[in-house]
């Protein structure tokens, strides 16, 4: 794609608010464009890497057989009220009424209306497992929405919900996400800990949160550095230096941002929903169920926290915006620009994400936006053109090569 069609519009001033460098690196580089406090538009930069974390979040899930569906944002009052939540959920909850007066809220989660539509269907323990996500926005009123994407009031959220006729099939999926999740951070390229967020209640650990380490986190988390106890220092009293409580190591302190949450719910909402099925015995029982979020808009600011240097953001390849960023650092119509524009389109036609940065900008403009976009590979079009060598940087490894450029391929860039 040619860089004057982009829409990325860079800032040169970094907006006051912006205290983290996530957020002033989405800023400066076009990603992202606050309309108010926690509300924000994803500019087509964002948009790429947004689309990528959700590809590999569905990769993942559909591996081990959950199904995508997509639920209304809109609901209506008396399903909150069926659970009881509608009392309780307090401020955070965007309320709003139809021009009949009908209540309704602004989904921050989507327990009640994925257990009314189970309901309905799920009557007997034929029809289970069953296990149903979805990527939507969120709607929470938070009291002090920060850090840009990092805790919104309008957010990406994906959502999957399991149902299960027993505990040990429970069990049994509540560790098949666990390894999905893992897997999804890994692609993702950021350093996490899987933290228990009750580990001090009997009977293990039902719920555990997914930290990515970084210190501008609004978590603490205490970890072993001898085994794979990890905690949210909300539920323990230990401090760096501890011995670690499982007997093995000692205890450190980290701070962490929560991308994910996974939840053994039982049969809180089945049970207040009358959502029930007739097991084999021929008995009615609730279904058992499972939740487990990933928070794909707060994702985007964790991947750039742990992944920039002083100039700019290092997207891990698998959400790059783009694969390889072309640089011509002469003019367009001049024999420079038209090599380096047929080798765009060739490695285009080869299948890869290309940005060809055709503007009438001086080098210096040139690498500071390209610095922003991330791309993996640069292939830089200066003085030794003529005599058919480029430059070939791969950002992400700090490498610099000359190549010819009737060597180029798709290959090399993988
Ligand atoms: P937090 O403690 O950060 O408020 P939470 O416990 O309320 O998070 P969950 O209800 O478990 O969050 O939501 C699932 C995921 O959605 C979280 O792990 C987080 O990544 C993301 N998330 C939650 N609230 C926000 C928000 N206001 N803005 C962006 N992402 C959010
Ligand atoms: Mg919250």
């Amino acid at each position: 794609m040619k860089q004057s069609l982009l829409f990325a519009p860079t800032l040169r001033e970094i907006p006051k608010e912006a205290v983290i460098s996530s957020h002033q690196m989405l800023l400066k580089g076009g990603y992202i464009k606050m309309n108010a406090a926690g509300v924000y538009t994803y500019l087509p930069l964002a948009l790429r890497v947004i689309k990528k974390i959700e590809d590999i979040i569905r990769d993942e899930l559909n591996k081990i057989g959950c199904s995508e569906l997509l639920m209304p944002a809109l609901q209506l009052k008396e399903l909150w009220q069926e659970s009881g939540r509608w009392d309780v959920y307090g401020k955070e909850l965007m309320r709003l009424q139809d021009r009949h007066d009908r209540d309704f809220c602004l989904g921050p989660t989507h327990e009640e209306v994925i257990t009314s539509i189970v309901r309905d269907y799920v009557t007997s323990y034929k029809k289970l497992p069953l296990a149903l996500y979805q990527i939507q926005t969120k709607f929470r009123d938070e009291f002090r929405p920060r850090f840009g994407l990092m805790r919104g009031r309008e957010f990406i959220m994906k959502d999957l919900y399991t149902f299960h006729a027993n505990e040990e099939d429970l069990d049994v999926w509540y560790q098949m996400v666990k390894k999905a999740y893992q897997n999804i951070l890994d692609r993702l390229h950021v350093l996490y800990r899987s933290v228990s967020a009750n580990s001090g209640q009997i009977g293990g650990s039902s719920s555990e949160e997914f930290m990515v380490l970084c210190e501008v986190g609004e978590d603490t988390i205490c970890y072993s550095d001898e085994s794979s106890f990890a905690t949210n220092t909300e539920l323990m009293d230990l401090k760096e230096g501890d011995p670690s409580p499982d007997g093995k190591g000692t205890i450190h302190l980290a701070k962490g941002i929560e991308v994910g949450h996974i939840f053994k719910l039982g049969t809180k909402y089945t049970k207040a929903m009358n959502a029930n099925f007739i097991d084999a015995d021929q008995t009615k029982k609730p279904i058992i169920m499972g939740c487990y979020g990933i928070g794909v808009s707060r994702l985007i600011m964790a991947i750039v926290e742990q992944n920039n240097n002083e100039k700019g953001i290092l997207w891990p390849e698998s959400v790059a915006p783009f694969k390889v960023h072309v640089l011509p650092l002469d003019k367009m119509g001049t024999p420079n620009f038209e090599v380096a524009e047929r080798v765009a389109k060739e490695l285009e036609q080869a299948g890869l994400e290309v940005l060809l940065d055709d503007r009438d900008e001086r080098p210096g403009v040139k690498f500071g936006d390209a610095d922003l976009v991330g791309a993996r590979y640069r292939l830089i079009f200066g003085r030794k053109t003529a005599e058919g060598i480029v430059e070939l940087k791969d950002m992400f490894n700090n490498t610099s090569t000359e190549v010819e450029i009737t060597s180029i391929n798709k290959e090399m860039f993988n």
